[in-house]
């Protein structure tokens, strides 16, 4: 393509793992379509995948990160604060998305000196859609969820079926919907269940404003993963979602897999030496992403719980605070573990272990993210969600597409305390045992195999979610470019 016909885009990620991951990932994907690609974000956030950028630069993609500086002092967080990952309190939270407004005039400035064609924004930038059309150029919404949550959300917003709900554990019908499907007040996000005018419904009310008047959504999931809730959005929100997915297929090799979204705490090697010398499908591989903490208590648990399985693991664990001794594993685990079981301390490479063979079954948070690895890999999950749209994925997960197990967990549990047990070892050990072991669990795996056959064939020439990439950058060429 000549030069005057090249698209130049601005992303502009949330900052924070689950949303920046996959946006860095579709930044990528832009460029290898011919795409001039900027991702615009903090130094730390830079940092975590300035080594991939600088990989795809030397082979010849148009991608280069442009720098603002996190307001640390103006919201009155300590420096170095700059991703959620590093919230440790419901009050951090807070000045974290305040923070967000913030980000207007750099931003600004950006477009002014850049004169992108198009911007890409994550929904806490409520007012990057004006931004966008104060420069006349589109504004697009990445979306870290998939169709399906989406659709629970807006109807749980636009019917507030809760309301008519007195307790909190009383399962109700969400309306409207493709499938039936069933939750409970205790699964629900709580800035949904406040009261209007609440500051946190206020901003979504916003945020939601801001992609109802964009030029339309991008959407981290495919087609034929979920058809019905694809035509759903559509019908009912009556905007255009592009499905792309799943974006961490752009990372071909063991390098890229293992640097995604930050330095990993294991050396890449020793990870495929230790998964190598397991059986296949014979490791079950515990990690709930990037922002949970648990009580040292529920540690223990799932210790607890794992040892009484049987099986093989890999642990990623991240305490409620990290500078805590070690005091939450049972007596000796680790030496009766050895060779048997792997803990990673810190950030582990996921979806290089995903892919690898020995990798039976995923126990997850079901963070959109690590569901879609988890289905990309062909491996069913043990699922435990913890907040956010995680109860949400986990009925996708067991209920429409049936290939996971529930933990049973009932309630929140973002900002674990030090002595609060949400899901008990007997049941950790129940659910593990049924993934794992039998006839149930093998079934699970077939279906998940199928999936990843189809995740696999979608973005290759042809597929749906790279017809759905070619048709969004052509339709932005078309209103974008000078004719
Ligand atoms: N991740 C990882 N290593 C870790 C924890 C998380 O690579 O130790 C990645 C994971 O592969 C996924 C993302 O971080 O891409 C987490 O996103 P998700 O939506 O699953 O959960 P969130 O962090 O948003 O709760």
């Amino acid at each position: 393509a000549s030069k005057s016909r090249q698209l130049h885009i601005v992303f502009l990620p949330q900052l924070a793992h689950g949303i920046l991951i996959p946006t860095v990932d579709m930044a990528r994907l832009c460029a290898r379509h011919g795409v001039k690609v900027t991702i615009a974000t903090t130094p730390l956030n830079a940092h975590l995948f300035a080594k991939t950028i600088q990989r795809d630069r030397e082979s010849g993609f148009e991608i280069s990160t442009y720098i603002i500086k996190f307001p640390s002092a103006e919201v009155g967080l300590p420096e170095g604060c700059e991703n959620a990952s590093s919230l440790t309190s419901q009050e951090m939270q807070t000045k974290f998305l305040k923070a967000a407004n913030l980000f207007q005039q750099p931003l600004e400035q950006l477009l002014a000196e850049l004169r992108p064609d198009c911007l890409v924004a994550g929904m806490m930038f409520t007012w990057a859609t004006d931004v966008a059309s104060k420069f006349g150029i589109p504004r697009l919404v990445f979306h870290g969820t998939s169709c399906f949550s989406i659709s629970i959300l807006d109807s749980v917003i636009r019917h507030a079926p809760y309301k008519k709900i007195a307790t909190d554990f009383e399962f109700f019908d969400v309306p409207g919907l493709p499938d039936q499907i069933k939750m409970t007040k205790m699964q629900l996000p709580d800035f949904i269940k406040e009261e209007e005018g609440s500051e946190r419904r206020k901003m979504l009310n916003e945020a939601l404003e801001s992609e109802r008047t964009s030029f339309g959504v991008i959407v981290n999931s495919f087609y034929e993963l979920e058809p019905a809730y694809r035509e759903h959005y559509s019908k009912v929100m009556g905007k255009k979602a592009w499905q792309v997915g799943p974006v961490s297929l752009c990372n071909k090799d063991s390098e890229d897999k293992a640097e995604r979204g930050n330095v990993a705490s294991i050396d890449r090697h020793e990870c495929l030496r230790w998964l190598a010398s397991k059986k296949p499908n014979s490791v079950l591989y515990i990690c709930f992403g990037s922002l949970s903490r648990f009580s040292a208590a529920q540690l223990n648990e799932m210790a607890k719980g794992l040892e009484a399985s049987g099986q093989n693991f890999i642990w990623v664990v991240r305490k409620v605070n990290d500078e805590d001794k070690e005091e939450w594993l049972p007596e000796g685990f680790e030496e009766r573990m050895e060779g048997k079981g792997l803990i990673i301390r810190g950030w582990a490479p996921q979806v290089l272990i995903l892919d690898h063979d020995a990798v039976g079954g995923f126990m997850t948070h079901c963070g959109w993210n690590s569901t879609l690895e988890s289905i990309t890999a062909g491996v069913p999950m043990v699922t435990w969600p913890l907040q956010a749209e995680q109860f949400f994925n986990e009925k996708l997960i067991v209920d429409v597409l049936k290939i996971g197990v529930c933990t049973g967990a009932k309630e929140w549990s973002r900002w674990a305390d030090d002595t609060k047990i949400i899901v008990t070892s007997e049941d950790i050990e129940r659910a593990v045992t049924q993934l794992m072991v039998g006839e149930e669990g093998e079934k699970m795996r077939n279906r998940t195999r199928e999936l990843k056959d189809m995740a696999r064939r979608v973005v290759e020439e042809g597929g749906s979610s790279y017809s759905d990439l070619n048709a969004l950058l052509d339709e932005l060429r078309l209103n974008c470019l000078p004719k």
